[in-house]
């Protein structure tokens, strides 16, 4: 049953590093990647305090050299988002600074240039192709939710009320595997379908916006595809769930600095994304305890993380060498959970 493409796919959880480009304007800066290797390496370096300590080795599934096209991008995605129809859960994140590149490689710069389209879209995209090539006996249903985790509050992005309405979470063994039941659930037909709510998903995270500058990078925001299958002669149902994640920006805060809500929110981000390290990291570890309880992120993401699951993690970074620290500081994450 299964797509060939899955079963070439080592473990479950693959990381792939991209390396956004030098923004007009910036091209004099300098940059800290030494070297990309066909493998899946990749050398950093601190031009500013140079010697040999400052090259660093670090080893991904694939890096995406600051060139790399969305489309490149998304061809080494693809076999994992289509096994969703095979009834696989899939969660895909992007980890990074603020500025990185995480929302262009989800979303993209913008939509209306299809070349220009994030993974979010060209998932929704092919797998509206897929499922309508496949066994004709088989009929798909296509599902949408979109939340937002802010000061570990869930949040509907789809819901057209501004009530602030806080979402509970429930445990995934529900019979209808929804982690978050109360947040609008949309079907889709079409890509123009897609279109339209990721608009109103993107407007509604940027709301916040106005009250607290720049929002979307303390928010987690996640794009649920639910997929359902049911073949007409066996009648027997098949789930699968793709999760597409863009996280909170990863950068530390400096506490001396930050007072009051932005102290806060540094902390809830702090508290969500280590406990989205430890759990992938004893995933990785195959460790039989998994603290999938310890932030509303890994919560959401339970049935998803774990078991037959499969994740991607895109490592994000920013070639500017003022970043070096930050860089170095997502790369250990990386490197923990790899
Ligand atoms: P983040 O979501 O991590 O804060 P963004 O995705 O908003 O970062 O990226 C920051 C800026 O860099 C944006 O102007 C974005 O369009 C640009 N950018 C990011 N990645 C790329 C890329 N691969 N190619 C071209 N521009 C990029
Ligand atoms: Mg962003």
């Amino acid at each position: 049953k299964l797509y060939n493409e899955v079963q070439d796919l080592k473990g479950n959880i693959r990381v792939y590093c991209r390396i956004r480009p030098f923004l007009p304007g910036q091209s004099q800066k300098q940059t800290t990647i030494e070297y990309i290797g066909e493998n899946g390496e990749l050398v950093v370096t601190n031009p500013l305090k140079p010697g040999k300590d400052s090259h660093r080795l670090f080893k991904f599934n694939k890096v995406f050299a600051p060139a790399a096209t969305q489309e490149e991008v998304f061809l080494d995605t693809q076999p994992l988002i289509r096994s969703v129809l095979d009834g696989y859960n899939v969660c895909i994140f992007a980890y990074g600074q603020t500025g990185s590149g995480k929302t262009y490689t989800m979303s993209g710069p913008g939509v209306s240039a299809v070349e220009d389209w994030g993974v979010n879209y060209r998932a929704l995209n092919d797998l509206f192709h897929i499922s309508q090539r496949r066994k004709s006996s088989i009929t798909y249903e296509i599902g949408v939710q979109m939340v937002e985790i802010y000061n570990e509050q869930v949040r509907d992005l789809l819901c057209n009320e501004s009530t602030q309405k806080r979402l509970g979470i429930w445990n995934t063994a529900q019979p209808n595997g929804l982690a978050v039941p109360d947040a609008s659930m949309h079907t889709v037909q079409s890509t123009s379908d897609v279109l339209e709510l990721m608009n109103i998903g993107l407007m509604n995270r940027a709301v916040g916006a106005t009250a607290l500058n720049e929002r979307s990078s303390r928010s987690h925001s996640v794009l649920t595809v639910h997929v359902r299958g049911t073949d007409l002669e066996t009648n027997v149902v098949l789930r699968g769930c793709l999760h597409l994640i863009d996280l909170a920006g990863s950068e530390r805060v400096d506490r001396s600095e930050a007072t009051g809500d932005r102290l806060r929110e540094a902390q809830h981000i702090n508290k969500s994304l280590s406990a989205l390290g430890d759990v992938i990291f004893a995933l990785a570890q195959k460790n039989s305890h998994v603290p999938y309880r310890n932030s509303k992120l890994t919560q959401v993401l339970q049935g998803s993380l774990g078991g037959q699951a499969k994740t991607i993690m895109f490592v994000q970074l920013n070639p500017d060498v003022e970043s070096y620290s930050e860089t170095v500081s997502t790369l250990k994450f990386a490197e923990r959970v790899s």
